[in-house]
């Protein structure tokens, strides 16, 4: 069983209408390849590309949710919507739980009843920004670095009393310290390890601590220039390297993955989509116990749900 924290499959399927979650030759994820990996959980992020426009952010957001619905969660009888732990495992061994997660509060600009509204849909997490600044905090790339706004401590606050995923995956280093005071369920969706991968979307050693200290989750991502300096070199014993680096530090039980599929160009060698979890798990049975590879691989982020 596996539980995936991020893949940006519904960007995909929005920004092309025509393709097909079943098995499309253009998507990492796939029902067929999910089928194929004995998928438990993944998650589905609404990543709003930055080059909309703010006014028709929250419609593309909405359109989004809209696709998860029509083209994941109701065209196949095995797909469940899922929105819980108990909806998770109340599904039969051949089902797969579909979780709606959001990348960026570039869609909610400044409005906490757009925020509201998405959890009421049954979002599960909220990633504060992507890479830039937004109206809740600065992004990792964003040169003035600053933290959280007063805006964005309503949303974790919003966060917290719903039960949600606060995402700090993305963030500037001073809007994640911020995030850390307040967030009561924090996680990292798809970061990796600084120490190993000096990327400032990865997590430096004093975060991943902090993460763990909060009883948060960090799902190690697949994406090339985070496992490796030698991004075209990346493979899947990279992730390896990162998985013991967070167990060294005390996060065994506060590790799982968050592949990143489909929002990424280039993929690390053997993992060129969901199908190459079959070799990471290869790995992992190699180097681990049983009971640890079910924990890396799904309990961990399962038992790290708020509700
Ligand atoms: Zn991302």
């Amino acid at each position: 069983m596996i539980f995936d924290a991020h893949c940006d499959v519904l960007m995909k399927l929005w920004l092309n209408r025509t393709l097909s979650f079943y098995d499309s030759k253009e998507l990492h994820v796939t029902l067929q390849s999910l089928m194929n990996i004995n998928s438990k959980v993944q998650c589905f992020a609404i990543y709003v590309p930055e080059r909309v426009p703010e006014e028709i952010r929250f419609t593309a957001a909405l359109e989004m949710v809209d696709l998860f619905f029509e083209k994941i969660v109701a065209r196949f009888p095995n797909v469940k919507f899922v929105q819980s732990k108990a909806d998770i495992s109340a599904l039969a061994d051949d089902e797969i739980g579909a979780m709606l997660t959001l990348e960026g509060c570039e869609a909610i600009g400044t409005n906490l009843i757009k925020l509201k509204t998405l959890l009421r849909l049954g979002v599960m997490s909220v990633g504060l920004t992507w890479n830039w600044a937004n109206a809740v905090a600065d992004g990792a790339w964003e040169k003035r670095g600053a933290g959280l706004t007063q805006f964005g401590k309503e949303v974790i606050q919003q966060l917290n009393e719903m039960k949600r995923w606060t995402d700090v995956s993305h963030l500037s280093e001073k809007a994640f310290w911020d995030v850390m005071e307040i967030a009561q369920f924090p996680i990292a969706s798809h970061s990796n390890a600084y120490l190993l991968c000096p990327h400032p979307r990865n997590l430096r050693d004093e975060q991943i601590q902090a993460i763990i200290r909060k009883n948060g989750m960090i799902g190690l991502s697949f994406v090339p220039y985070f496992l490796s300096e030698n991004a075209e070199q990346a493979a899947v014993l990279d992730v390896l390297r990162h998985l013991e680096h967070v167990c060294s530090l005390g996060g065994s039980r506060h590790v799982g993955f968050g592949s990143d599929f489909d929002g990424i160009e280039t993929t690390a060698a053997g993992l060129e989509n969901a199908r190459g979890y079959e070799n990471l798990i290869n790995e992992l049975q190699k180097r681990y116990s049983e009971t640890d590879v079910e924990q890396f691989l799904f309990r961990n982020f399962y038992e790290h749900l708020p509700q």
